[in-house]
């Protein structure tokens, strides 16, 4: 017997009843009987989702492998950690990039009709923006899918984590760095390690900005000026030879403490409101903290 409650009981199987707008067929079956009382109904591209939430045991506090750890981004890697482990990210990243803008270079000239001239857009300009949304699609699942496996993987395996507080929206203004930076999502990546500090009991804390963590050496604390090109940092001072980014990762791991703050994770308004009945609340439903 299942309790009283305005849920919505679903059975297994490629069926799904939404209260208020009735049956539906879905892709992927649901594998068991579950209930839920909030459903998101969402489009992308020409596919609809729809999400629902579950009530799960709570997950048994993790122990880390490793203690500390600092975390330089850069383009050239995705993420330079300071016990010297690196994180690329997927080559499809790029090569889906590059191939939607060749699809928005060969369609430049194509226009979705004129209202105030009352030309129609054409068959072949409707499959156009079509398609277009297919590829940004694509391409934000492959880097959400590369995101959210690579967050889950450092807080389950560090405690401490310590990233830069990175001028996101500085670098993009660089024209020759905006393109690569805002495919990765540097933010993004922030964002997900510090709302699974709640789910890993991980710490996150964020260095300043001007903390000079790639000037700096990490033997002896010389500074000295590292234009982007040099790849290697040399220690004027001591003779010390790494990795630009290893140097800095080193670097934000030791920063001293009055650098430092923590990472808190960001609510909106959306997550305050009160999640209940149809009202979907999406930042709760579409987002899975634990995979
Ligand atoms: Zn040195």
């Amino acid at each position: 017997m299942l309790p009283f409650s305005n849920r919505q009981i679903l059975y297994p199987g490629k069926k799904i009843i939404i209260p208020g707008l009735g049956e539906f067929k879905l892709k992927r079956p649901i594998p068991y009987l579950c209930s839920s009382q909030t459903f998101t109904i969402s489009r992308v591209a020409d596919k609809w989702y729809v999400s629902f939430s579950l009530d799960i045991e709570r997950i048994p506090p993790i122990s880390h492998e490793q203690e500390l750890v600092g975390i330089d981004l850069g383009v050239k890697c995705f993420a330079t950690l300071s016990d010297g482990n690196t994180i690329t990210a997927p080559l499809s990243l790029k090569k889906t990039k590059t191939k939607l803008n060749k699809l928005q270079w060969r369609n430049r000239n194509k226009v979705l009709g004129n209202r105030r001239q009352g030309i129609k857009a054409s068959n072949n300009a409707k499959k156009y923006y079509q398609q277009l949304a297919r590829h940004h699609a694509h391409l934000k699942n492959i880097r959400q899918d590369f995101l959210q496996k690579t967050t889950t993987e450092i807080s389950r395996k560090y405690y401490r984590i310590r990233i830069e507080d990175l001028n996101v929206s500085g670098m993009i203004a660089n024209h020759k760095l905006s393109a690569a930076i805002s495919n990765l999502g540097f933010y993004e990546f922030r964002r997900m390690l510090s709302y699974k500090q709640a789910v890993f009991g991980t710490k996150v804390e964020v260095v300043d900005r001007w903390y000079p963590s790639s000037k700096t050496c990490s033997v002896c604390g010389h500074v000295q000026s590292m234009p982007l090109s040099r790849r290697i940092y040399d220690c004027g001072s001591c003779g010390q030879i790494l990795d630009r980014d290893l140097n800095a990762a080193i670097n934000l791991n030791y920063a001293p403490v009055n650098k430092i703050r923590m990472a808190n994770a960001e609510f909106t308004p959306v997550d305050k409101l009160p999640a209940n009945g149809l009202v979907g609340n999406r930042k709760q439903t579409s987002n899975c903290s634990i995979c």
